[in-house]
């Protein structure tokens, strides 16, 4: 098939090579032209692991534009990946879809097409999509028609090549049954499982196929927020009780290993720390409160999700003065700024409101991220941070370091060594991913998250 992937950042991008490693035709659009320009040059525009290789196996199969001129005739289907970000109200800012959607009714000239939206949208958004490409049909009285799917993606940043490649569910929301047979045909491969996966994808143990859920738009619409605030929601909850934990002497770990043990609760995010940030955790929850609200019916629990995790990126501030009293002169060492591991991105990331907050109370700060730091010096070039080379130059002359992102290299860092290096022999774990006991042994202060510190 002939697939037309409109935007071409961390969705557009991986989903688009992930079809075209399994032998569709993909063109990307993306109004961008730097990075358009950067693909055509065989360079990818951001840090996902695994990235780099698949796309080297798929290269021949795709085609990149930055002109929406050139959008073809020749497509079996289109999908639109572009963003979907909040506004200062929290409503979602629909504005690059609807620019989206005017582009292709006025370039279409199929007699039918399906067109999916990948791109995260509030729901009633695929039949407005559908109306406004329908008007601009009509506009220039072209005879064809489209059918516009709600087809949302429940990929993780860091890991997405892996969902892409071997995703729990599809979900796909449309009434048109004619359309639902090129859908299957889009997603054979993955509903048949014929493929090698590309180097540095692996096959989860016990993985037999996706499944496959046909809803009606607005259905699908919601199954996408409802499954992101249900896991926000997992994880504020988790840190409420680590909150409560520090007070009473309890270790979170294990609470949270002793409540995961119920299948019924399962393991996933039941880890406590300084809370949620990334692209689409904050802006999904927001939208659904303000759904709610449109519609008078308030999302109490996803309200409360959102004002947990604000108080808990408090919280990290709150352990360092707790340690230090006075932040001002201090040197403060912040090892990571991406919003996760395995990703260069840095949208909500918990640890440039911690920058923020740091400065204000006069701190100097230095930083290390593996990946993230030339993205960040890109985004943010007035941020005052000293960016530092490695993690010997990050503990050099710090008097506490918070671990913010916990990059596997982060690990097994020689603790008795960069001890040395500091001013104060203090760290501050946001993810309760060192072994304490190390730490202590090696000289340090350490805090972490729930880990019973009574007061
Ligand atoms: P992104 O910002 O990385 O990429 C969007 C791309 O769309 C950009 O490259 C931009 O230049 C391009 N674009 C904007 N207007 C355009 C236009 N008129 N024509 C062509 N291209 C245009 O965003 P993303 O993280 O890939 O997210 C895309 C959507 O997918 C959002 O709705 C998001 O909520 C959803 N989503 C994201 C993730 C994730 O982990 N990032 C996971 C699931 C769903």
């Amino acid at each position: 098939m002939h697939i037309w992937m409109i935007g071409s950042g961390y969705v557009g991008l991986t989903t688009g090579c992930m079809f075209a490693y399994l032998g569709h035709q993909v063109t990307l659009l993306d109004t961008d032209a730097e990075k358009i320009a950067r693909l055509q040059a065989g360079e990818i525009p951001f840090h996902e692991k695994g990235l780099p290789e698949v796309f080297a196996a798929a290269r021949k199969n795709m085609a990149f534009t930055c002109r929406w001129d050139d959008f073809s005739t020749g497509a079996d289907v289109v999908m639109v990946a572009v963003g979907t970000p909040s506004r200062e109200s929290g409503d979602v800012d629909l504005s690059y879809v609807h620019t989206v959607a005017r582009e292709i009714g006025r370039r279409l000239i199929a007699r039918h097409l399906p067109i999916l939206l990948k791109s995260t949208v509030p729901i009633g958004t695929a039949k407005e999509v559908q109306a406004i490409i329908q008007q601009e049909l009509d506009n220039r009285e072209w005879p064809g028609s489209i059918t516009v799917i709600a087809n949302p993606e429940f990929l993780r940043e860091g890991e997405a090549l892996q969902d892409a490649f071997y995703p729990d569910r599809l979900i796909v929301g449309t009434d048109d049954g004619q359309c639902l047979s090129t859908v299957h045909q889009l997603y054979q491969p993955l509903l048949e499982q014929r493929f090698h996966p590309p180097a540095g994808v692996f096959r989860p143990v016990g993985y037999a196929a996706p499944a496959l859920l046909v809803t009606n738009s607005a259905t699908a619409e919601m199954i996408k927020y409802a499954s992101n605030a249900f896991l926000a929601m997992k994880i504020s909850f988790i840190n409420e009780f680590a909150n409560l934990a520090d007070k009473v002497g309890a270790d979170i770990i294990d609470v949270a290993k002793g409540i995961g043990l119920d299948k019924r609760i399962g393991p996933h995010f039941l880890q406590a720390g300084i809370g949620w940030g990334g692209s689409c955790f904050g802006k999904d929850t927001k939208a659904i409160v303000q759904l709610g609200k449109q519609h008078a019916t308030p999302m109490q629990l996803i309200e409360a999700t959102l004002a947990v995790n604000q108080q808990q990126r408090q919280k990290v501030l709150h352990l360092l003065m707790d340690e230090l009293s006075d932040l001002h002169g201090r040197t403060i060492g912040i090892l990571g700024l991406a919003f996760k591991p395995n990703t260069d991105d840095l949208r909500d990331a918990p640890a440039l409101e911690l920058i923020e907050q740091l400065a204000k109370y006069g701190a100097r700060v230095k930083v290390f991220d593996p990946v993230a730091m030339e993205t960040c010096q890109k985004l943010f070039p007035t941020l005052d941070v000293n960016y530092c080379d490695n993690v010997d130059a990050l503990f050099d002359g710090t008097d506490a370091v918070i671990l913010v992102t916990e990059w596997e290299q982060f690990r097994d860092l020689p603790f008795s060594r960069l001890g040395q290096y500091m001013t104060e022999k203090r760290v501050i774990d946001t993810r309760n991913f060192w072994d304490p006991a190390r730490l202590r042994n090696a000289g340090f202060s350490y805090r972490g998250i729930g880990r019973g510190q009574l007061p």
